[in-house]
């Protein structure tokens, strides 16, 4: 265990949580600082620092763990939707560095979400697509 880790302790009974689920693998609590009523994070049980130190099983785990409890917190929270994300790293909004994945109830009209432009990115090039694509491809 990471001591230094709020999720870590969480886990281990150190630390006060809510939690609205449990498994061998993962953990699911409400966020001490909800966007709305219902905010979820699932979390697995042992230290991954974001999805990048995440094996494929656990990921699935995590993800499947999300979609099932999503619906259930839209539907008690009288949400109109919801999102499931997670953030890896600083630059992506990360702040807890123990893996989580946000289950986030929504609201038509509320105001939260990720920065974006006020107006839809211009549409690229099938040169520039293929020139990502084959990066991306050669990482395999
Ligand atoms: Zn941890």
């Amino acid at each position: 265990m990471t001591t230094d880790c709020v999720f870590c302790r969480i886990v281990a009974g150190a630390e006060p949580a809510t939690l609205v689920y449990e498994d061998e693998r993962a953990i699911a609590f409400l966020d001490l600082h909800p966007v709305h009523a219902g905010h979820t994070l699932v979390v697995p049980r042992h230290h991954v620092t974001d999805l990048r130190e995440c094996d494929a099983d656990l990921a699935a785990h995590l993800f499947a763990v999300s979609a099932r409890l999503a619906p259930v917190v839209t539907q008690k929270t009288d949400a109109d939707g919801f999102n499931i994300w997670t953030a890896a790293g600083r630059a992506a909004g990360q702040t807890v560095f123990h893996l989580h994945l946000h289950v986030l109830p929504r609201f038509f009209g509320d105001v939260f979400g990720p920065r974006q432009p006020n107006s839809k990115p211009p549409e690229a090039t099938r040169g520039e697509l293929e020139r990502v694509a084959a990066r991306i491809l050669a990482g395999e």
